[in-house]
């Protein structure tokens, strides 16, 4: 069976999404930790994700992922921001406790002009001081579009990253379709050869989760713009062959696309279909 969800709001709190989830057809959601334009986060309610954990129990949920704010910039040239991107992940990354062994899923950054691998130097010593042993939670790098100066575009950026972090075991990848195509990486025609590379680079065993969204640009534009499945350059025939691949199928699939609730439900159903 495929584990599939969408992006939902956390408004209404985690019971709330996990329910919401179900009525969709799927058995996963992914949700933002606070404001994707960052600012303060709720007070975490233990009776709210102990009811999310019961729920997710007793209908066979896949991991849930939780998605860091974009602004969250490890490599932001100035220092305030830096800070921020500190206390946000290490803040959020305690919250995740009250979740455990779940996803917590962040953009590596934008290293805007001091170059890339100054920018790779910054992630890695953020996730060398936010990272501890006992924590439950698997960090995840998402692979990015090559917009402006983000870093992540590339898999052995993503690779080096990893290889920095003293706690190797609590990092994995997700792998965001619209991305990775926008990025130069051919999943639409090619897909066989960009996951050998990502085995290659990276170590298949890191791909934890994987964003499922179309893209409104051509291969290699370096846009990030998300479209509906099968309404966008990847194309449906290309969604087909990702949620039935062996090495992916297994998998929690996140739709990120641009719905309703109501188109979401439709996107699980026919993803499910395949
Ligand atoms: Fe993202
Ligand atoms: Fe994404
Ligand atoms: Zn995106």
């Amino acid at each position: 069976m495929l584990n599939i969800g969408c992006h939902l709001s956390v408004s209404k709190g985690f019971e709330s999404m996990g329910k919401q989830a179900i009525e969709l057809g799927g058995n996963t959601f992914q949700f933002f930790t606070r404001n994707p334009r960052g600012g303060k986060a709720k007070d975490i309610d233990a009776e709210d994700t102990q009811a999310l954990l019961s729920l997710m129990k007793e209908n066979n949920f896949a991991k849930i992922l939780a998605h860091a704010p974009y602004t969250l910039n490890p490599c932001s040239k100035d220092e305030r921001t830096r800070e921020f991107a500190f206390e946000t992940m290490s803040d959020d990354l305690k919250r995740m406790e009250y979740l455990p062994y779940n996803l917590y899923n962040f953009h590596p950054g934008s290293h805007v002009g001091q170059g890339v691998d100054a920018g790779i130097e910054m992630i890695s010593s953020l996730l060398n001081t936010v990272l501890w042993e006992d924590m439950t939670t698997t960090v995840l790098l998402e692979t990015m579009s090559g917009k402006g100066s983000e870093v992540g575009s590339k898999f052995t950026e993503l690779r080096e990253i990893i290889d920095n972090v003293q706690l190797k075991e609590k990092m994995g990848v997700c792998l965001d379709t619209c991305h990775v195509y926008d990025g130069g990486y051919d999943i639409k025609d090619n897909l066989e050869a960009v996951l050998e590379e990502f085995d290659k680079v990276i170590g298949i065993d890191r791909l934890k989760a994987i964003h499922i969204n179309d893209s409104k640009n051509p291969f290699e534009s370096h846009k990030d713009r998300h479209e509906k499945i099968g309404e966008g350059y990847i194309g449906i025939e290309a969604f087909e062959r990702i949620v039935t691949h062996p090495v992916l199928k297994n998998l929690p699939f996140y739709l990120e696309t641009p719905n309703e609730l109501d188109g979401y439900a439709k996107e699980i159903s026919l993803l499910k279909s395949f």
